[in-house]
């Protein structure tokens, strides 16, 4: 099990719960002493994640935290904020009570969920996931970013003249 902050694989385990499905384990690195959460299956809930090309995998949560670790790389989210991210699209995944899943469909999830905490780390997953086809595309998506900053700004200012 690697840490998610220096990628070192010693680490102890300081608390342990069960729930129906997962078991949650919260683990120190012992090389940087930092805390990070893992969860492991109890039972295999076989939830299938059906890939761009057709292939299925199952469902890998480590997979999907290293992904938005990745895209929030340098930015100031914390890893709760990252662990909840992935606590909620894995509950929704299972409401949805499918046996198989889109990949676009976890990575519609993620989006919307990175766009609220993140800007950068939202396009930068943005630019990876939806495969920008070249640098233009990404420069729309950051613009349209641009323009709803604004929008908000600029709607702030008129709740605030209203008042
Ligand atoms: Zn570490």
């Amino acid at each position: 099990m690697q840490c998610p902050y220096c990628a070192k694989e010693q680490n102890k385990v300081i608390d342990t719960r069960e729930s129906d499905v997962t078991i949650r384990r919260r683990r120190e690195c012992i090389s940087c002493g930092r805390r990070f959460t893992t969860y492991e299956r109890i039972a295999q809930t076989g939830l299938m994640v059906i890939k761009q090309d057709g292939r299925r995998e199952a469902f890998d949560r480590q997979k999907l935290m290293s992904g938005i670790i990745k895209a929030c790389a340098k930015r100031p989210v914390p890893m709760q904020a990252i662990e909840s991210i992935v606590d909620g699209i894995e509950m929704e995944l299972h409401t949805l009570a499918k046996s198989e899943v889109d990949s676009q469909r976890i990575g519609q999830l993620l989006m919307e969920r990175l766009r609220v905490l993140d800007d950068v780390a939202y396009v930068r997953f943005a630019s990876v996931y939806r495969r920008f086809a070249d640098l233009d595309s990404l420069a729309i998506e950051i613009q349209r970013l641009k323009e709803k900053k604004q929008r908000e700004a600029e709607e702030r200012l008129q709740v605030k003249m209203a008042i």
